[in-house]
């Protein structure tokens, strides 16, 4: 199961998940050796339960009696760097999000801007299975922690996360971070998984696994890691990339491979479902994997994957932002195209009233009803103007 850490970035996300999860997401070379996104970082946790204290926890020991807790779920956290590109990353990768975690800091007004904007984006998505974190509560009174949860409840009224569970934590000490796993088990249901599907993957990092100055004759595979949407992908499967390989002028040349090997942060796997965050081995030359050349690209069995297409038809809707004017694309505007796994530059062909057409530099492979989040230039940086659904 996939789970959004979303909240402003100060908040306490890398110290929570660090709690959950016993790593920091920032570290990109850890990233590198598993395969994951250069937008998506992630880190996987198993959430225990002992029945003996009825306790929830993330370490393999109970904390109270000292016994093994039994495993109830693996759940991959899903973080990006950033604020604009976490938003963004949220809106296009959503088709792979099963619920969130919104991080609110007790030593801060709430809400601030950037927290606001979260909420804005799980309530255009509809995400309800959320848990609220207030963090770092040790670093105010009891009563000012009181204070500040009843603003957060006031925060949440009408919106996706009325009525979502708050849990204060102090991440650093792993104070009550066995009652965030509890909430997690109780708010975040695994949703139902469509296991017969022609399997649908989108690559969100590939890369060569061989150290420089390896023998040929052990030099593994490309491999790609991503999310599956649906179905099942299992060891020997013939898969099919697309759009491919990016050639220049030529447009891109569709790929064909095999799986010679699956992988989660847990280790081998024999088939892999969808849910969590998952390595794929192939028979391609490393060479045409690393450097997440293929991120982008959806992955599944010959003929079965979503058409390949240069120019989107969006339903489009603005997103409120706080810091800067937001009037509706102009004809002639680049654009930065965020789809899946996929970011392309674009400029807008045409645009009426709830309907944008772009133009893309490159070539993406996506069905009807993708999600799809645009930036728009301000300034010198690309911040998130809107959103939409493909046609
Ligand atoms: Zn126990």
């Amino acid at each position: 199961m996939n789970i959004g850490l979303l909240g402003h970035v100060d908040h306490g996300k890398t110290s929570l998940t660090r709690a959950l999860t016993g790593k920091w997401t920032d570290t990109h070379s850890e990233e590198l050796k598993r395969g994951i996104s250069i937008r998506l970082g992630y880190a996987d946790a198993d959430i225990r339960y002992c029945p003996k204290c009825k306790e929830y926890t993330v370490s393999e020991k109970c904390e109270k009696c000292g016994g093994k807790p039994e495993v109830k779920r693996r759940v991959s956290f899903l973080d990006a760097p950033g604020h604009e590109t976490l938003m963004t990353t949220v809106l296009s990768a959503s088709s792979i999000m099963d619920g969130a975690l919104l991080l609110i800091s007790a030593n801060e007004e709430c809400p601030q801007p950037q927290t606001a904007e979260h909420l804005t984006v799980l309530n255009i998505l509809g995400i309800k299975n959320i848990v609220v974190v207030q963090t770092k509560v040790d670093l105010v009174s009891k009563e000012q922690a009181l204070e500040h949860y009843n603003k957060i409840k006031e925060f949440l009224k009408g919106s996706v996360a009325e009525g979502a569970p708050i849990i204060p934590v102090v991440a650093n000490h792993g104070i009550n971070v066995g009652e965030v796993a509890r909430a997690i088990e109780e708010s975040i249901p695994t949703p139902k998984r469509d296991k017969d599907s022609p399997p649908l993957l989108y690559i969100s990092r590939s890369f060569d696994v061989n150290k420089p100055g390896v023998e040929v004759s052990t030099i593994k595979g490309g491999v790609v890691g991503g999310s599956l949407l649906r179905g099942t992908l299992k060891t020997g499967d013939k898969i099919e990339f697309l759009p491919g390989i990016e050639r220049e002028g030529k447009g891109p040349k569709p790929i064909s491979t095999e799986v010679t090997s699956l992988m989660c942060e847990g280790g081998a796997l024999k088939e892999a479902h969808s849910g969590g965050l998952i390595a794929v081995g192939t028979t391609l030359d490393p060479s045409l994997t690393k450097g997440d050349s293929l991120a982008g690209c959806a992955v599944g069995t010959p003929g079965s994957l979503p058409p390949v297409l240069g120019e989107l038809e969006i339903s489009y809707s603005p997103i409120e932002r706080t810091e800067f004017d937001n009037p509706p694309p102009k004809v002639g505007e680049p654009i930065v195209v965020s789809v899946q796994t996929s970011t392309t530059v674009g400029v807008v062909s045409a645009y009426k009233k709830g309907t944008v057409r772009i133009k893309l530099k490159k070539q993406v492979c996506v069905g009807k009803d993708s999600t799809v989040a645009l930036s728009r230039r301000v300034g010198q940086r690309w911040r998130l103007c809107g959103w939409g659904k493909t046609r």
